[in-house]
């Protein structure tokens, strides 16, 4: 086949990887081999022009039962296997998946939209997620010495048993070796249910972790429907934990799905993250990392600053530079190099994204750039990167989670106002801060309500560092020992000394 640009190119051999996918439906991965499940399917389509990409194995109780005794009895090999023999295994996977990133990006473009820009680092990053845990593997059971006068008190650790991880849609590869990883590392084996809008790559981890060595039952996959597999997997007796990120409407589920059972939870939900820039910042990288942080990853990124708080004296002259700037965002293939926004994950996203538009317009904003999906390209689910200025803090286009190429700016006075208006919403994901005033830096960084602030900077990330929301963002950490904490059990000993008086009962 002629290939005579780069996006021919990739598109023929994204296209030739999918055929491969596409066989036969996509099976679940359970115990170590490829499980067609009771026959029922659903179609995966892609973003790029809504053709199907093939069937997928579409799972229920039956599936996540098998999956989940099949890593109930993988747990007690797997807990008990030295560390450093899980590190080496660990990092055979960071090895393959490192060895197939190109595929794996290609597969995630085509599969989810996202830019081949972004999609090949997040390839990468998801064999970095994998040696980071697996050098910490080892002394994840370390725990503390806390002696006493009398007593030596120490802590261990211990895997909990069989988890469920539930990913999204948004960057799955990556997503999906964020909470496996760990949870790898930590002696747990893993029921993983990936977005049924996003299923392929998912499928290339398990297979990849297999290939490398990773014992049967220790990593299992069930595609399917998350009321169905992925309630299923919420409920089942096995099952000890489960780490999910996604809406926060559905993490409200998964807990009461998950309360007969006592299950441990973890969750990373949604945001409506602010930045607030202020008039002593240094603008131009402050616009950089504004246009950076709401219109990469199609905006389709929790971390995302979806809400432009700028200082008043500023905000007509910032604002106008904005609007150049999102005027020129090329949207495209997410094959095409010189894409920088690609097609929302699904026709339905594409219409709730849209029907933000209306909203803001009825409201009384005004759609300063976009607002409309795409006019050129309209096979696929294409819209214009949007800004939207004019709009007031109660707006919903201010208050909900519109997880597309759509930024909503707000003027403030000062300090005050700005926190009030960064905390006056529902989320506490992530708040990004500019300006050249150490001082207020702390005093914001202090009082703004949302689990990681970044200063001066757009989301940079730290792999030992927490990640995780407040308020309606989530409940717990991601990151360095959080991730074992939540993943591990820690158990005290007391142990006495033989020196201190034992109470006697009975003895009178
Ligand atoms: P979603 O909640 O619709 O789905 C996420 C996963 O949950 C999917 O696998 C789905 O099948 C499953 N699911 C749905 N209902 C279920 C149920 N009742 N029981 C068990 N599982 C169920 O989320 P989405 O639309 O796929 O992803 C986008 C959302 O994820 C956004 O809100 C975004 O902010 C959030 N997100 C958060 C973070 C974070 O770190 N805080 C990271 C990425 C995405």
């Amino acid at each position: 086949m002629q290939t005579s640009t780069p996006l021919a190119s990739n598109e023929h051999e994204a296209r030739q990887l999918l055929a491969r996918l596409a066989a036969s439906p996509l099976p679940h991965f359970i115990n170590g081999i490829a499980h067609a499940g009771s026959g029922a399917t659903f179609t995966n389509v892609s973003p790029v022009d809504n053709t199907a990409l093939g069937e997928v194995a579409s799972g229920g109780d039956a599936e996540v039962d098998l999956a989940c005794q099949a890593a109930a009895a993988a747990f007690p090999a797997w807990r008990d296997m030295p560390g450093d023999r899980r590190r080496a295994l660990l990092h055979r996977i960071a090895d393959a998946i490192e060895a197939r990133a190109r595929d794996i990006a290609l597969v995630e473009c085509m599969d989810t939209g996202q830019a081949l820009r972004f999609m090949s680092k997040a390839a990468l990053r998801g064999a970095e997620n994998f040696r980071f845990f697996a050098d910490r593997a080892p002394a994840a059971r370390d725990g503390l010495s806390l002696p006493a006068d009398e007593h030596l008190n120490y802590t261990l650790r211990q895997p909990i048993g069989p988890v469920g991880v539930i990913t999204p849609w948004n960057t799955p590869f990556m997503l999906s070796t964020w909470k496996i990883a760990p949870a790898l590392a930590a002696g747990c084996t893993v029921v993983h249910k990936p977005a049924e809008w996003s299923p392929l790559t998912a499928q290339m981890l398990v297979e990849i972790a297999h290939e490398a060595g990773l014992p049967p039952g220790v990593l299992n996959t069930v595609h399917g429907i998350g009321e169905q597999a992925g309630k299923a997997l919420t409920m089942h007796p096995a099952i000890k934990a489960v780490a999910f990120v996604g809406e926060s409407a559905t993490g409200s589920a998964i807990m009461a799905q998950g309360a007969p059972t006592l299950k441990r939870v973890h969750f990373e939900l949604g945001g409506k993250n602010p930045v607030i820039v202020f008039d002593d910042a240094d603008l131009d990288r402050a616009l950089d990392a504004v246009v950076f942080m709401i219109y990469s990853l199609n905006g389709e990124r929790c971390t995302s600053s979806s809400r432009l708080l700028v200082q008043a004296s500023i905000h007509d002259a910032f604002v106008a530079r904005l609007e150049a700037r999102v005027r020129q965002l090329k949207v495209g293939h997410p094959l095409d190099p010189a894409t920088e926004i690609g097609p929302l994950i699904h026709s339905r996203h594409l219409a709730k994204v849209c029907g933000y538009f209306d909203v803001a317009r009825r409201e009384g904003a005004t759609v300063a750039v976009g607002g409309r999906s795409s006019r050129t390209l309209t096979q696929g689910n294409y819209v214009e990167p949007t800004l939207i200025t004019g709009a007031a803090a109660s707006m919903a286009i201010a208050q909900e989670e519109i997880f597309g190429p759509v930024l909503t700016v707000m003027p403030f006075v000062d300090e005050a106002d700005a926190l009030a208006r960064a905390n006056g919403v529902a989320y506490g994901l992530a708040a990004y801060l500019w300006t050249a005033d150490v001082g207020r830096s702390l005093r914001l960084a202090r009082d703004l309500d949302a689990g990681m602030v970044w200063v001066n900077s757009e989301n940079n990330r730290h792999l030992p560092s927490p990640f995780g929301g407040m308020k309606a963002s989530g409940i717990g950490r991601d990151g360095g020992d959080y991730s074992f904490d939540f993943y591990m059990e820690t158990k005290n000993v007391c142990v006495a000394l033989g020196t201190h008086a034992v109470p006697k009962l009975g003895t009178a």
